[in-house]
């Protein structure tokens, strides 16, 4: 029983794995976050899901996603149900590490501020803090140690030092991991600190709520009584009036409370556009650094450490092999790791070599030498327009499309930022990138004529 439910932990990882790199980050964080793989069989597999809304949005919504992610990793049934799962119930059906708190901070939001008791305030300003990231499982090498040693003397005295801290560097290098170890330290060190992460899409969401339900005091009150806010991907506040407003009001009022802040971006705030002046200013106030993907030697041992949480020993040629073949992105290298245990243990094998070249050759991850320009030749060569239609002004139907699929595509297959997106297309503003993006994974799910140009388009890309 024990040993299906961690097969079911393993198998669970690797589908979401796969599923964090093909739809946008807080999408992820709201709506998979805290699943869990409660059953499954060749009749039916049994979704483990927090809540009643998570369940509809994810029936609705994501069941085709899910299903195709579960046959990639061999598992095809006949039919997916989700189920409700307590915080316990959960921990114990899979043996997954789980969310601090189960709710969302929307929902937290909505509460007035005023009602809640201690116990569920302090509860409550441990938002968003997920226990896997801790400084113990955070391997420190190269292209990370700095970033790592400042996140550990901010853990030992919040607020005094680094304030606020800016991490800054590429999709998937423990940006994220490591500003959680420091919110998870924190609390380790003091249960009742109040720290709250949170990230800019997720803030900027619930700005727009606290406007629509009349509750900005209490948004205000809420952020400006934290201990340490941190937040996460702070590039998506830029070019955002009102967002921008707010949090340089909420910057403001702790940083002079001496609390501390934590900010994490792709890029420093210099390069952000659309970032107001007086933020980037402040955000120089403390200590930016530049994290890189961490060298050969530390990604091997990465590979080796998560392998062991397993309880799996990777032989050495293995462990080579996916430090070597994936080279940029952590989480992508994790996601290799996890699909060949999952591949592993559901057939009973040992993973070798063989296995593994067989199995990151067939999902073709990522060649190292596509181009973005490669990738909106080969789109409008797809849909037969010329390419400097797609990247000049033209706002038809048909050429907008194709447009939209090119940036969906630089996105899940270069994970390129939203303003580099825009970018690449002969765009100013990056927020059409964004919109672009998440309309063309949204009909990807509905719309057969567009999965199949996408995947027509991948096949010509890694051919
Ligand atoms: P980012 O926020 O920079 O996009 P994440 O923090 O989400 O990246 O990291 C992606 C994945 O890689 C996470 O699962 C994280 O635990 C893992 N990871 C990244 N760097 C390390 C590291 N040095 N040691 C262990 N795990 C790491
Ligand atoms: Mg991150």
């Amino acid at each position: 029983m024990r040993e299906q439910s961690v097969q079911q932990g393993t198998l669970w990882q690797a589908v979401l794995g796969e599923i964090e790199l093909s739809i946008s980050r807080g999408n992820f964080m709201t709506w998979f976050k805290n699943t869990s793989l409660v059953s499954h069989n060749d009749e039916q597999i049994v979704i483990g899901v927090p809540n009643i809304f998570i369940k509809q949005q994810l029936e609705r919504k994501y069941t085709d996603l899910i299903a195709a992610t579960l046959q990639k990793n061999g598992v095809e049934a006949k039919e997916i149900s989700y189920k409700i799962v307590t915080v316990a119930k959960r921990a114990e059906a899979d043996n997954q590490p789980i969310l601090v708190t189960p709710t969302s901070p929307r929902s937290e939001m909505t509460a007035p501020v005023a009602n809640r008791s201690s116990a569920t305030l302090s509860h409550s300003y441990r938002q968003g803090l997920n226990e896997r990231y801790t400084f113990d499982n955070f391997i420190v090498g190269s292209g990370n140690e700095l970033a790592f040693a400042a996140c550990q003397s901010i853990a030992v005295e919040p607020g005094t030092k680094y304030n606020p801290l800016f991490l800054y560097g590429g999709v998937g290098i423990g940006k994220t991991h490591l500003i959680q170890a420091v919110g998870n330290a924190i609390i380790g060190n003091n249960s009742n600190a109040r720290v709250l992460y949170i990230s800019s899409e997720q803030f900027v969401q619930e700005l727009v709520d606290a406007i629509r339900f009349k509750k900005t005091a209490d948004f205000a009150s809420f952020y400006r009584s934290t201990d340490v806010l941190i937040v996460d991907d702070v590039q998506f506040i830029a070019g955002k009036e009102k967002m921008q407003e707010e949090f340089f009001h909420t910057f403001n009022a702790l940083h002079q409370a001496n609390k501390q802040i934590i900010l994490t971006s792709d890029k420093p705030p210099k390069d952000i556009p659309t970032l107001e002046e007086r933020l980037r200013s402040r955000f120089a106030w403390g200590m930016s650094i530049d994290m890189q993907i961490p060298d050969f030697e530390t990604r091997c041992a990465i590979v080796q450490t998560k392998a062991q949480t397993h309880d799996v020993e990777l032989p050495n040629d293995v462990v080579d092999y996916l430090a070597n073949n994936i080279q940029t992105n952590i989480r992508e290298l994790e996601g290799a790791l996890n699909q060949l245990l999952a591949f592993c243990e559901m057939r009973s094998l040992e993973p070798n070599l063989q296995i593994a070249t067989s199995l990151l050759g067939i999902s073709k991850t990522r060649p190292k030498h596509l181009s973005a320009k490669q990738i909106i030749e080969r789109t409008a060569r797809h849909f037969q327009i010329p390419i400097e239609d797609i990247l000049g002004p033209k706002r038809d139907k048909d050429i907008v499309v194709p447009r939209q699929v090119a940036m969906y595509m630089l996105r899940s297959e270069l994970h390129l930022s939203f303003p580099k997106i825009a970018r690449e297309l002969g765009r100013k503003d990056h927020t059409t990138a964004i919109h672009s993006v998440e309309k063309i994974e949204k009909e990807s799910r509905t719309d057969a004529d567009i999965r199949t140009a996408i995947s027509e388009i991948k096949e010509r890309l890694y051919a």
